[in-house]
C-alpha cells in the first residue's frame, strides 16, 4: 500500500483507541514477517531497528529492504529508528529514507534532552521523519543504552508538557515503570502518571518495553492514550528459539531457505497476537 508518516498513523490510532505495534526486526525475515502478520491482520505497524541492527546492515540496504517490502504491502508500514543518542547516525536515517526516528537523550539533563531532541526535529522537518522523544528512563538495556534500576526514573509530569511544548517532537515516550528485555515479576505501571501525560500531552504516546506486559495493561495503556507500543525482546526471542525448535525436529536439514522461512513464519503468529491485543486489526 504504502511506505507512510508515522506521525498520521498514530494520531488515527489514538482517536479511535488502539495501538500500532511498533516491531523491532534483526533482519530481512523479521521484517518479512512483520509486514506479512500485518497483512493478515489488515493492521498499520512499524517496522523498527535498532542502532545495533542499522550498523550490521548499513542504512542504505536496510532501507531498500523494508521499502521494498513496504510498497508491495496492502497495509501502511513505516520504518522506525529506536533509541539513538548518536546525532550523526540519525541524520543519516533520515538521509537514507527513515520514515521516523527517536533521539533518547533521556539520560542526560533535561536541558541537554530538550535541545538534542530540538536538533533533531529541526534535522527531520524537511524529509516529513516523525520524531520521537524520550523522558525519564526506562530502566533495562537497549542496544548500548543500559539502565540499571537504581538510574531509573519515571518521567517528570511537570516537565513533560514543557519538553514536548519547547521541542515540538510528534511522539513522546513518558518513562512510567515499563522495561526493555524480561520483566523480572510483575511490573508496577504509573497509570496514573500516563494518565496524567495524556491529559496535557495531546499528539502520539509511545509505549515502550511491551514484551511481557499482560493484556490488562495493554487495555489500560491504550484506553489512557498509548497510540504506539514497541515489542523488541519478543521478536527476537521468538526468532531464535524456532530456529532451536526446528533443528530439534529436523536435526538433519541443512537447507538455509527452509530453515530461514520457518523462522519468518513463527515469528509472524507472535506478531499477529500482538496486533490483536493492540486492536489495530481490521483498520486497515
Ligand atoms: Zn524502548
Amino acid at each position: 500500500m504504502s511506505y507512510v508518516n508515522v506521525h498520521d498513523m498514530l494520531l488515527a490510532a489514538r482517536s479511535e483507541k488502539y495501538a500500532v505495534g511498533a516491531f523491532n526486526i534483526v533482519d530481512p525475515m523479521t521484517a518479512e514477517a512483520v509486514v506479512r502478520a500485518a497483512e493478515a491482520k489488515r493492521a498499520p505497524v512499524i517496522i523498527q531497528t535498532s542502532v545495533k541492527t542499522v550498523k550490521l546492515y548499513g542504512c542504505a540496504s536496510l532501507v531498500a529492504t523494508v521499502k521494498t517490502l513496504a510498497e508491495k504491502a496492502t497495509v501502511p508500514v513505516a520504518l522506525h529508528l529506536d533509541h539513538c543518542k548518536d546525532l550523526d547516525l540519525i541524520r543519516s536515517c533520515i538521509e537514507a529514507g527513515w520514515s521516523s526516528v527517536m533521539i533518547d537523550a533521556s539520560t542526560f539533563p533535561f536541558e541537554d534532552n530538550v535541545t538534542m531532541t530540538e536538533e533533531v526535529v529541526n534535522m527531520a522537518r524537511p524529509y516529513d521523519v516523525t520524531v520521537e522523544g524520550e523522558l525519564g528512563a526506562i530502566v533495562g538495556v537497549e542496544d548500548d543504552i543500559h539502565i540499571n534500576e537504581q538510574e531509573s526514573h519515571l518521567a517528570d509530569p511537570e516537565q513533560a508538557l514543557e519538553y514536548v511544548t519547547r521541542t515540538e517532537v510528534d511522539v513522546f515516550a513518558p518513562a512510567i515503570g515499563t522495561a526493555h528485555g524480561v520483566y523480572k515479576g510483575e511490573p508496577t505501571i504509573a497509570f496514573d502518571l500516563l494518565e496524567r501525560v495524556a491529559s496535557q500531552v495531546k499528539g502520539a504516546i509511545a509505549i515502550h518495553g511491551g514484551t511481557g506486559l499482560s493484556d490488562e495493561v495493554f487495555k489500560r495503556c491504550i484506553s489512557l492514550g498509548g497510540a504506539k507500543i514497541n515489542v523488541s525482546t519478543q521478536v527476537k526471542h521468538s526468532f531464535r528459539d524456532s530456529l532451536s525448535e526446528y533443528f530439534q525436529q529436523n536435526p538433519q536439514d541443512y537447507e538455509p531457505v527452509k530453515i530461514l522461512a520457518y523462522m519468518r513464519d513463527k515469528t509472524q503468529e507472535v506478531i499477529e497476537s500482538f496486533i490483536d491485543k493492540f486492536g489495530s486489526g481490521g483498520k486497515i
